[in-house]
């Protein structure tokens, strides 16, 4: 990953020393001498993560994040407070200026690199979702509530795995202000717990009394159902190997006992976040890969994906020797339907219609909705006779019983098939298509409310 850092400090050395060992994790380094270049530069620049010195001549690290936080243009991007001292009525008023993190002069390696990571992951998702909102609202579609959502700082559901009594009821009662947290000392009884319920985050002791802390991480990060979970663990000094192979691992960052509590809110305030846009993305994908091949009203294909799919049936009925049938069902007069009952008991029909429809197909048809009241029915390993019944069966299934759309009478409707089959080797899905469709000409010409097979 790469990201743009800004380090702010008025000594020069200070700038050098994590300038070099940011470009040796190749991040770009841009830096400033004082306060008010650091925020010019946030103003006219892409930025992704500011390492902000606090004591300063003119205004101070607390005043230059206060501004950041303030401005539209920058209050997303994640700001370190460095603080000379461990003090902490500094790190209580970085976070009154809406810090998110805290590193302590001199600054520790992997410290400097673990939050400087995760912060621009949070910003570059942060980015991504911004740029959606932006999209969505060219296009009228509204995204802005989900985005003030995670901005938020909603209660997240917290899973603490420790099992030394001191050091867990000091984080569960840091926690408790702010977030739902649940303790274990088992991490075995913690991966069911995980499995079983929706978590936001996993803090994870290291060393645990009577078990590895790393283990877990490593099964976390392998099971399919907390993949995506964000862990914290907490390490203790001296324990940086143990430490490095978690953050390998995919530990997100860290902690360092004893855990200081406003570090702790911090970080966790940054992972939860982290989640939740990260879950919103993946979740908004699914829900466009899904919109792309599938019909909102009815939940059958539709059909472009049809038309995609219906070739590779093709392909497969060529190599398996095997034969292919495709119905084309519409209902009759949908129009008047509409026309009496008013366009919602269409849509109502079609719905109900679709569900028959699905009723009455194997596994392995396929059914999609061709578009307005026309539906189709893909039937792999079906000759002519066998597609004949099935046809008989959907024809059937819709004029049996009138549909119920809770209105004072029930409306009696019915639907006209055609059917076409693959005639081997040299037959295109388009002319098995046109072929089905001729045959409904014929259903539609002849009466409506019957099954024609199409005959040359
Ligand atoms: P036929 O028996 O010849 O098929 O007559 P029909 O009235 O069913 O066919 P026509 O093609 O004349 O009309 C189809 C109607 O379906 C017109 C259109 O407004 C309506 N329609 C198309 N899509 C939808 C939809 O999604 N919802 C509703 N409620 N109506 C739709
Ligand atoms: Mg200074
Ligand atoms: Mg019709």
């Amino acid at each position: 990953m790469t990201a743009r850092v800004l380090v702010v400090d008025d000594i020069l050395a200070n700038i050098r020393l994590l300038q070099a060992r940011l470009e040796a994790e190749y991040f770009e380094v841009i830096t400033a001498a004082n306060g008010n270049d650091a925020l010019a530069l946030c103003q006219r620049e892409r930025v992704d993560v500011v390492l902000l010195d606090v004591m300063m001549p003119g205004i101070d690290g607390f005043e230059v994040c206060r501004q950041l936080k303030r401005s539209p243009e920058t209050l997303h991007i994640p700001v370190v407070m460095v603080t000379a001292l461990d003090q902490t009525s500094d790190k209580i008023q970085g976070l009154d200026c809406g810090a998110d993190d805290f590193l302590t002069k001199p600054v520790d390696d992997i410290a400097l690199v673990t939050r400087v990571k995760s912060l621009a992951r949070l910003k570059m998702l942060n980015d991504e979702m911004l740029m959606r909102v932006m999209t969505n609202r060219q296009m009228g579609l509204g995204d802005e509530d989900a985005m003030a959502r995670i901005l938020t700082d909603r209660p997240g559901r917290v899973l603490v795995v420790d099992d030394h009594p001191r050091s867990s009821s000091r984080v569960m009662s840091a926690l408790a202000k702010a977030h739902d947290a649940y303790i274990e000392a088992d991490p075995q009884t913690a991966l069911l717990h995980l499995a079983e319920q929706p978590f936001d985050l996993l803090i994870v002791a290291l060393n645990l009394e009577h078990s590895d802390g790393l283990r877990l991480c490593s099964h976390v990060r392998s099971l399919d159902r907390t993949r995506h979970l964000p862990i914290l663990v907490m390490a203790d000094p001296g324990d940086e190997a143990r430490l490095l192979r978690g953050l390998d691992m995919g530990v997100n960052d860290y902690l360092m006992r004893p855990v200081d509590r406003h570090e702790l809110l911090a970080r966790v305030r940054t992972q939860i976040k982290r989640k939740r846009f990260s879950d919103h993305l993946r979740n908004q994908i699914r829900e466009s890969v899904e919109l792309s091949v599938t019909d909102p009203l009815t939940g059958l294909h539709n059909r472009r994906y049809m038309e995609r799919h219906l070739k590779t049936l093709i392909t497969d009925a060529e190599r398996s020797g095997r034969s292919l049938s495709v119905l084309i069902a519409d209902i009759d007069h949908f129009k008047r339907i509409n026309d009496t009952y008013g366009h919602d008991a269409g849509d109502l029909v079609l719905k109900e219609f679709a569900d028959r429809f699905r009723r009455y197909t194997r596994g392995m048809d396929f059914a999609c909705r061709l578009g307005g009241e026309e539906f189709l029915i893909v039937m792999p390993d079906t000759d002519q006779v066998l597609a004949w019944q099935v046809g008989e069966r959907v024809r059937e299934c819709v004029a049996a019983l009138p549909f119920r759309l809770g209105l004072e009478q029930d409306v009696w409707v019915t639907a006209s098939v055609g059917l076409a089959t693959w005639e081997g080797e040299g037959d295109t899905s388009d002319a098995l298509f046109k072929r089905a469709d001729n045959a409904l000409y014929a259903a539609k010409r002849q009466g409506r409310n019957q099954v024609v097979a199409y005959a040359a």
